[in-house]
C-alpha cells in the first residue's frame, strides 16, 4: 500500500480535498502533517486519514516554510512516503520547492488532476492562464511531491475509523535565513470580501470605470459585495482589497457571479469551497465557462440590467 503525506494547515477544506486527491490514486495510507495543531484540530484531522503527525509550530506562531521544511525533511527521509501533497496556495509556494529540493523529489505544481502511469506520478496542469492544459509526467523516482489546485477535488468525507495522532519532533539545528518581523494590519476601511456569502465579481469586460455602477447596483439588489479581477485594480478602478486571485484575496462565498471575467487560473485560484459559480461572458470559449455551474453567453450591458430588474421584482 502506498504511503501519502499531506501537509495541511489544520482540519478543513484543504485537508479534505488533499485526502480525496490522495485516495484517487488507489489503495493508499494517508498521513497528515500539521504544525502546532491543538488536540481538537488533530482529532478532526484523524477523522479523515490513517495518521496525523503534529509538529511543533514555528517560533512566532505563524506558518513558516523554512521551519516546516526543516521539520519535514528528516521525517520524509525516514518514512519515505511515495508522495507528498500540498494545496497550491501561499504556504505551498513557500514550502513545496524547498521540500522538493531538500528531499530530491520531482515536483508537479498546481495540478488539477493527479494520477499514476507505470508507477510514476502524472498530472494535469493549466498553461497560458488556463486556456490550455498540459499533461506532465514526473521522471521515475522513489518518491514524488505535488501541489494540487484548491477546489480541484471534492472534499473527502470522514473515514469510518479515526487514525492515530502522534507528535513529530521539532527540527534540530534550525538555522533560518530569514526572520518573521511582524504582521501588517490591513488598511482601515478596507472591505472584507472573504466574509461575503454572495460576491459579484467584475472583470475587464466592463470596459469603463463609470460602467462599474451597473455592477454596484446589481450587487446591492443581491445583497452582495463587489469583487474584481486584477486588471480592474491595476487600472485603479477598485481597491486591492476587492481583488480575488492568487495575488489577491482568497474567498469562500456561497454564490459567485462573474461578469466580464475571462476565468484565468490566477483569478479562479482565489475561489475556495466550491461556490455556486455563475458567469456572464460574450465569448463562448472563455475559460470561466469550464468552471461555471451556470453560464450565460451574451453582452453584459444587456444582461446585467435585465438580471437586476428580475432580482428586484422577485425580492419585491
Ligand atoms: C503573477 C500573476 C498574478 C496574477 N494574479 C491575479 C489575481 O490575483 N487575480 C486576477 O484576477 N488576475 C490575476 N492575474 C492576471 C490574470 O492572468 C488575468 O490577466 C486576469 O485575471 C484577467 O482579468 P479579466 O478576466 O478581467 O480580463 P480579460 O482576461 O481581458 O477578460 C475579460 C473578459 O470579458 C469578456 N467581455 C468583454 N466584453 C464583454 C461584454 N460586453 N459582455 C460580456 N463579456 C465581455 C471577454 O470575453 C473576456 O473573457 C495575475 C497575473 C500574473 C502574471
Amino acid at each position: 500500500m502506498r504511503e501519502i503525506l499531506i501537509v495541511v494547515p489544520g482540519p478543513g477544506d484543504e485537508a479534505a480535498e488533499l485526502t480525496a486527491a490522495a485516495r484517487s490514486l488507489g489503495e493508499v495510507r494517508v498521513t497528515a502533517a500539521v504544525f502546532g495543531a491543538d488536540e481538537e484540530a488533530a482529532a478532526d484531522l484523524a477523522g479523515l486519514c490513517e495518521r496525523v503527525v503534529v509538529f511543533p509550530a514555528a517560533p512566532g506562531g505563524v506558518f513558516d516554510g523554512e521551519w516546516a521544511a526543516a521539520a519535514l525533511t528528516p521525517w520524509i527521509a525516514a518514512e519515505q512516503p511515495f508522495l507528498v501533497l500540498l494545496a497550491h496556495g501561499n504556504d505551498a509556494l513557500d514550502l513545496a520547492p524547498l521540500l522538493a529540493a531538500r528531499t530530491d523529489r520531482p515536483m508537479l505544481s498546481d495540478c488539477l488532476e493527479i494520477g499514476l502511469r507505470d508507477g510514476r506520478l502524472v498530472g494535469v496542469r493549466p498553461l497560458h492562464g488556463g486556456k490550455v492544459r498540459a499533461r506532465v509526467a514526473a521522471v521515475e523516482a522513489a518518491g514524488y511531491l505535488a501541489t494540487v489546485r484548491p477546489g480541484a477535488y471534492p472534499a473527502a468525507a470522514a473515514a469510518a475509523a479515526a487514525g492515530q495522532v502522534v507528535e513529530g519532533p521539532a527540527p534540530t539545528g534550525f538555522s533560518p535565513r530569514r526572520e518573521f518581523v511582524g504582521a501588517v494590519a490591513a488598511e482601515a476601511g478596507e472591505v472584507d470580501i472573504t466574509q461575503a456569502e454572495v460576491l459579484v465579481a467584475v472583470g475587464r469586460g466592463i470596459e469603463e470605470e463609470e460602467n462599474l455602477d451597473l455592477i454596484r447596483s446589481l450587487a446591492e439588489a443581491l445583497g452582495a459585495e463587489v469583487a474584481c479581477t486584477r486588471p480592474i485594480v491595476d487600472k485603479g478602478w477598485l481597491e486591492k482589497s476587492r481583488q480575488v486571485g492568487t495575488s489577491g484575496r482568497t474567498v469562500k462565498p456561497k454564490v459567485y457571479l462573474a461578469i466580464g471575467v475571462s476565468g484565468s487560473f490566477q483569478h479562479l485560484g482565489g475561489l475556495k469551497g466550491s461556490p455556486f459559480l455563475a458567469a456572464i461572458n460574450q465569448d463562448p470559449a472563455a475559460p470561466i465557462f469550464a468552471a461555471a455551474d451556470v453560464g450565460i453567453v451574451g453582452d453584459l450591458f444587456d444582461l446585467v440590467p435585465l438580471l437586476e430588474e428580475k432580482i428586484r421584482e422577485r425580492r419585491g
